[in-house]
């Protein structure tokens, strides 16, 4: 929903709004329009044009309805997709009817295009107009239309958007982009050559877009005439109304302009976008502007001129007149062709080293000075990741999420529900990029630890289990908190997957063209310089770590060694057969290389060479070797690729990484027992620290260097430990005793709390375990609870109330899940006999 607007200052304004946008905004204001024919622009294939002008099928249909969430906001019909989700057998022929009509005559009912106009502050307190951003939402069944016809689109666009314009289709991800920038940046600047960066913002880029333009374009695009009716049935068809506090202001059509909130807008935005990155292009080819150079000097490298991502613009080139002259005339041409023009008030130009004559150069485009380190995309460009500055913001953010107050009023239980909901609210996009400093991870660590204990500056407390131990999933014996380090290591291991498999990609070539390819092509070559901004060196360090867990799939066997790399089983075959790998000719010799198609024949067969003749003692393990490698003769039809030996499948993924980092593996810590059970939260992580023998009984404490006299405060004989308090101790011996009585059980009681815990889940069965799998919790707990009773506040219950006492817990916690209907307490402990 959008915040409430204070309709008396807004009123007036709105309506004067919704007028002047009736007029303005969304109203084309030229006409005749030069076009862009002196333009080259890719083309689709006859069979692309076909299949976007198929007939619409059922499945296609269903498939995107239930692909859309069912709660967002509704359209002016009110039925949201949670309406067409249930009654889909109820609509489902009306709504193929329309797709049917819509198909053959390109034409709908106009009133299923009517959006709501709906304005989202951009920023606090937001009280101009221009501080709204303008949402539509359209209605149900149009949006099923336009999401249907997007699906199609999408298909086609990764080859008609050009490489440097990055998007949320395709393998293309604004990552890539930040990524490529602060390369081309942090190269620019080790060359010291002065350049300049220009940031764009495009005034109310989707509203101004200009129908004939992009129809035109599609023209060009190849795009069938069929189709090219349905986009202006689409586009041309809205009707709008402003939303202010829920009511409807004004009425009115519109002549230019894409709707934000419509599946289509995004993808055709696009492709107007591409008209701007030809005009760039164009230039570039008849040497008007030169971008940054990535690569070694005097090497043909790559030049990086510009990067879009949607409407986010930046443009990298020379500190020279002539060339920003030449950016302020594709600029026009781009307005002229497109209807969208340059915000100079929100653009700025950088200077990249010695800059002298700024101001002038400034003037050309009349847009402001800016300085790096700059922010791209929303994170940081022209600065290191190891600069404070960048973390600070993330530090603050966890600190005042964690402040002091609230840990006063929280169980440790609650402590880590709150830790856990501050960790997976870090920004995964920033760790996804940038190496967190060693420093900054041990502060990240340093608030949580604290914030778990309960220390803070006046009152030290004790962590009572090493913080490796609680970073550790459930399953291992940790409380399943993310260790940032680990996970940050995780996240960029998918930049190393990456490089190996998308070998065209735009990113991948930039990286290529700096640091150079290692052998095979799968990871860069050691980079040891020093860099300003780049990133790569960083994450490029991850890789001995990050291959540990891969192997080869060989197809060709051009990329893949037939000694050194691992192609078969878990080994390469140097460390398999070294008495033979040092005989061999050539030691790293690619797979395809050892391999030859003999005279007449059509396969190919291996064709292994040695620099002498085997001794007789050396023979077993060369027919080995050869029984071995006879059957895996590769087909060579595919490419060779990697294969992420951590998953099932093959497939790089961060979590697989992520436990691998981490796996100090405790398998037999019994996790179950303790995180399953229904018992509080509070009181899990109490039986967590216990199994891990770390609860701050006496023993532990002399441990930790306080001197004092161990003595159990219930039995008052023998010495306080975890094992001793909780399981042997008299007093709580009879309350197990009594418990297990109940149940009808006789039970030998195993010697450590993690022993018992492991035994105890599920005693009874799947079905009949849901109360005993309360005991231990429960029994623990209350003991505990009076163990701090006897020793700080000197009161004490006798044996009595403390059965009774745990048996009404035992009642409460059942009840609450609703695992018993007794009301009373005596009814209770019958009822449990009759469990097994
Ligand atoms: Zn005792």
């Amino acid at each position: 929903m959008p915040r409430q607007v204070n309709r008396q200052i807004f009123c007036p304004r709105l309506v004067m709004w919704s007028g002047a946008a009736s007029v303005g905004l969304y109203k084309e204001t030229e006409v005749g329009r030069p076009t862009m024919d002196g333009l080259n622009f890719a083309c689709i294939e006859e069979d692309e044009r076909l299949s976007l002008e198929k007939e619409f099928t059922k499945e296609e249909v269903f498939q995107v309805l239930m692909e859309m969430e069912g709660d967002k906001a509704p359209g002016p019909n009110g039925f949201t997709m949670a309406f067409f989700h249930k009654c889909w057998s109820v609509v489902e022929k009306d709504v193929m009817d329309f797709f049917v009509f819509f198909h053959r005559h390109s034409v709908f009912e106009r009133s299923l295009n009517t959006s709501f106009l709906t304005l989202i502050p951009k920023k606090c307190n937001a009280v101009n107009i221009k501080d709204f951003r303008p949402i539509s939402l359209v209605g149900s069944v149009y949006k099923l239309l336009s999401k249907v016809l997007a699906n199609r689109l999408r298909v086609v666009l990764d080859k008609l958007i050009s490489e440097t314009q990055n998007s949320f289709i395709g393998g293309r991800q604004i990552l890539d982009s930040v990524l490529i920038a602060n390369e081309c940046l942090d190269s620019r600047l080790n060359s010291r050559i002065p350049g300049l960066v220009c940031k764009l913002d495009i005034e109310k880029a989707f509203d101004h877009v200009n129908w004939e333009a992009l129809f035109y374009l599609l023209g060009r695009m190849g795009f069938g005439l069929k189709w090219r009716g349905w986009i202006k049935a689409c586009v041309a068809s809205v009707r709008f109304s402003v939303l202010v506090n829920g009511s409807l202001e004004g009425f009115f059509g519109s002549s230019r302009g894409l709707r934000q909130g419509d599946p289509l807008s995004l993808l055709l935005f696009l492709l107007i976008m591409k008209v701007l990155s030809r005009l760039l292009k164009r230039t570039e080819e008849c040497n008007l502007i030169r971008g940054f150079h990535v690569g070694a000097v005097n090497s043909v490298g790559v030049h990086i001129s510009h990067l879009l991502f949607a409407d986010d613009t930046i443009l990298f080139c020379d500190a020279s007149r002539e060339q920003l002259l030449s950016i302020k005339l594709v600029l026009s041409c781009f307005q002229v062709f497109t209807g969208l023009k340059v915000n100079v008030g929100k653009s700025e130009i950088v200077p990249v080293g010695e800059v002298n004559n700024l101001e002038v150069l400034a003037n050309i485009l009349h847009c402001r000075v800016g300085k790096l380190p700059m922010k791209y995309l929303g994170m940081p460009l022209g600065t290191s990741f190891k600069s404070a500055s960048i973390w600070n913001p993330i530090l603050e953010k966890m600190e005042k999420k964690l402040s002091g107050w609230k840990r006063l009023y929280l169980s440790k239980g609650g402590r880590l529900m709150l830790i856990k909901s501050t960790l997976s609210s870090l920004p995964t996009y920033f760790l996804s990029l940038f190496t967190i400093p060693k420093a900054v991870a041990a502060r990240l660590e340093r608030i949580q630890r604290n914030f778990l204990w309960g220390s803070s500056e006046g009152s030290f407390k004790y962590p009572l289990v090493a913080w490796e131990n609680v970073c550790l999933p459930i399953e291992m014996g940790g409380l399943g908190l993310r260790s940032v380090v680990a996970f940050n290591k995780a996240l960029l291991g998918k930049w190393l997957w990456r490089y190996g498999h998308e070998v065209s990609h735009l990113w991948r070539r930039v990286i290529s063209a700096k640091y150079g390819e290692g052998q095979g092509g799968w990871c860069t070559k050691v980079c040891r310089r020093t860099h300003r901004c780049g990133l790569w060196r960083s994450i490029n360090d991850g890789w001995e770590n990050f291959s540990k867990h891969l192997s080869f799939v060989v197809g060709e066997g051009t990329r893949i060694r037939f000694w050194l790399d691992r192609w078969i089983g878990d080994n390469n075959l140097k460390n398999l057969y070294p008495e033979l790998y040092v005989c061999s000719a050539v030691k790293d010799a690619y797979i395809s290389e050892v391999l030859w198609i003999p005279e007449g024949g059509t396969a190919r067969v291996w064709n292994l060479r040695f620099y002498r003749a085997f001794e007789d003692w050396e023979l077993a393990a060369y027919y080995s070797l050869l029984q071995l490698i006879q059957t895996r003769i590769p087909r060579g039809e595919r490419r060779d690729t990697l294969c992420w030996r951590l998953k099932g499948d093959g497939n790089f993924d961060t979590r697989s990484y992520y436990l691998a980092i981490q796996s100090a593996a405790n398998s037999l810590f019994p996790w179950k027992g303790i995180w399953k059970p229904k018992i509080p939260k509070r009181v899990a992580v109490f039986l967590w620290t216990a199994a891990h023998g770390r609860i701050l009984t006496l023993d532990n404490l002399m441990i930790k260097g306080r001197p004092l006299a161990n003595w159990c405060c219930m039995c008052c004989r023998d010495g306080e430990s975890v094992d001793h308090l909780l399981l042997h101790c008299p007093v709580t011996h009879s309350l197990w005793s009594s418990m297990l009585q109940a149940f009808g059980i006789l039970w030998v009681m195993p010697g450590s709390v993690a022993g018992l815990l492991s035994c105890w889940y599920q005693w009874f069965g799947k079905l009949n375990s849901d109360i005993w799998n309360l005991v231990p919790g429960c029994l623990m707990w209350i003991v505990w609870l009076e163990r701090n009773r006897c020793s700080f506040e000197d009161k004490e219950k006798t044996l009595d109330e403390l059965k009774i006492l745990s048996h009404r817990s035992l009642l409460e916690w059942s009840r609450c899940w609703g695992f018993t209907d007794c009301s009373s307490l005596s009814e209770f402990m019958s009822s449990l006999s009759l469990i097994a």
